[in-house]
């Protein structure tokens, strides 16, 4: 066999996997039919974080007027904005494929069929190797009387790259894209009002973020109409007009167009699963075990395709457990401690179980807050909306959960997350010393609360 592995698929869990499986000295190919880096680096995570930091520092200029910059008219030049996003972009996927290279990875660019466990064909190249890794991603859900038409009704990557700015844009869906999408558009001037089928947004995130968040996005301007949901829908020639239903009451809401965020599912396209005898789940996601290997030895499947939350930094893990195991290690993932983060402003960052989780489990545990609104730092930067919520189990004080809404919510999870790793207590955090005056010390607080010491600052 020419491969230990040929890896279909190169987004940060098909690249990561090949990066990890040659540094442990394994003969690795990948096949990428598009460009490398997938959804994460070219339409997902990072060019709608760019977009994102850039329109936050545009509407940080124009409302927030407490720092005492004085501008005369702080203006949007989209074009430029797409430019560096595109910038951004295009120095990350080169980067992906210099790395490739360097580690003497064969890349093949073209759509793979894999044929079995042992030949995976590219345009008129039959790859022999000795494992197969599926990290085909994921692609967006169309609503059926929904389809994306690229102008009036759109998804996310076309809205991360359209050239006009809509008058006013209404939103499908109030997850993780419907936010971070609605937050950008809102902050260039488009009216967005965000549909949400549920009784809440963000709805798999803490309840008190969910709640919280809402009120701060509406207070930017953000419309919300919960519970609600689509049933049908008519174009004009400049609008489009939805029907909506709440509690069996009709309503309708028009606007230029439509950006579609109501999930994401498993790309199959090209792999005959069926064929191969992979067994999928009732949603279409390939069903894995410990070692991510398929109901097919020696077909491994990682990411966006598996069952579990759809983010980059799962799918890069189970890209190294696979990589690990394949070199003969025993590399395990703890599917309890996957960060979460939505990046609106505030962000919303999450890590283990929620309060109604444990609840529903059973478990008994204590809750210390903190609000921002007591923290220095998070009055110099001018945010204190938000909290910092610490679960720890009420006997032994280990930490079950940490829940942020706040300034920087995204890079305080980290500490929650080193923490819960080492099976830290409330204790643990709480006593170490964070520098002053940081947002880390909302962590530190809101931890000495949960274990019993109490907060100093509240
Ligand atoms: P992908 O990144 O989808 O990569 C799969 C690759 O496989 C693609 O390049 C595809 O072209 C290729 N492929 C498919 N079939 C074949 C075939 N037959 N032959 C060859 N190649 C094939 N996650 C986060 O953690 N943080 C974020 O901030 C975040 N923001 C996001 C924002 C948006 C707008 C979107 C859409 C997603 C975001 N995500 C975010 C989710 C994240 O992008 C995905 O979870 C992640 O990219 C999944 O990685 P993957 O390697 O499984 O699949
Ligand atoms: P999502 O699952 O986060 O949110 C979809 C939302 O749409 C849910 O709140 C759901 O209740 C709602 N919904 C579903 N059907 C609906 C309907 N017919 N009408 C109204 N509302 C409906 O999905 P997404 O926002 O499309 O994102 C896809 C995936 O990409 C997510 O699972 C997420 O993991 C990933 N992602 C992550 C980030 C991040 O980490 N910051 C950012 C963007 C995307």
């Amino acid at each position: 066999m020419k491969y230990d592995l040929v890896i279909v698929g190169a987004g940060p869990g098909g690249y990561v996997c090949a990066l990890r499986a040659a540094q442990l000295g394994l003969k690795v190919a990948v096949v990428e039919k598009e460009k490398a880096g997938g959804t994460c680096l070219n339409v997902g995570c990072i060019p709608s974080k760019a977009l994102l930091d850039s329109t936050e520092i545009f509407s940080e200029i124009k409302e927030n007027n407490e720092h005492g910059i004085e501008t005369k008219e702080a203006i949007m030049n989209w074009g430029t904005l797409q430019k560096r996003r595109e910038g951004i972009v295009n120095n990350l996927t080169s980067g992906v494929e210099f790395l490739l290279k360097k580690a003497k990875i064969d890349y093949f660019e073209g759509c793979a069929q894999v044929k079995s466990r042992h030949t995976v064909v590219v345009g008129r190249s039959n790859l022999a190797t000795k494992n197969v890794v599926l990290a085909t991603g994921s692609k967006p859900i169309e609503i059926p009387f929904l389809p994306f038409d690229g102008q009036k009704i759109i998804d996310s990557t076309q809205a991360l790259s359209q050239e006009k700015i809509p008058k006013d844009m209404i939103v499908v869906g109030g997850g993780y894209i419907g936010l971070e999408m609605a937050s950008v558009y809102n902050r260039i001037g488009t009216k967005v009002t965000v549909i949400e089928m549920m009784d809440t947004i963000v709805p798999l995130m803490d309840p008190d973020i969910s709640k919280q968040l809402k009120k701060s996005l509406k207070k930017q301007g953000i419309k919300f109409k919960t519970s609600t949901k689509v049933t049908g829908c008519k174009k004009t020639k400049k609008n489009i007009i939805l029907n909506l239903e709440k509690n069996n009451k009709k309503d309708k809401q028009t606007a230029e167009q439509v950006l579609v965020a109501v999930g994401r599912t498993p790309n199959r396209g090209g792999i005959n699963l069926e064929a191969l005898g992979v067994k999928t789940n009732e949603r279409g996601f390939v069903v894995i075990d410990e070692k991510m290997e398929t109901s097919q030895e020696g077909i491994y499947a990682i990411g966006d395709l598996v069952p579990g939350p759809m983010l980059a930094h799962k799918a890069s893990e189970e890209g190294v457990v696979v990589a690990e195991r394949i070199a003969g290690k025993h590399t395990t993932f703890n599917y309890e401690l996957i960060p979460s983060v939505v990046y609106t402003h505030p962000e919303g960052a999450s890590i283990g179980r929620n309060a109604n989780e444990l609840k529903k489990a059973g478990l008994e545990f204590k809750t210390g807050m903190f609000p921002f609104s007591a923290s220095g730092r998070a009055m110099a930067i001018g945010c204190t909306e938000g909290f910092v919520k610490v679960l720890a189990d009420k006997k032994t004080d280990e930490i079950l959960g940490v829940h942020i809404l706040g300034p920087k919510a995204s890079e305080l999870i980290g500490e929650a997350a080193m923490a819960m790793g080492f099976c830290g207590t409330a204790e643990d955090v709480g006593i170490f010393i964070h520098a002053h005056p940081t947002l880390s010390e909302a962590l530190k607080e809101a931890s000495l609360e949960a274990s019993g010491h109490g907060a100093i600052h509240t």
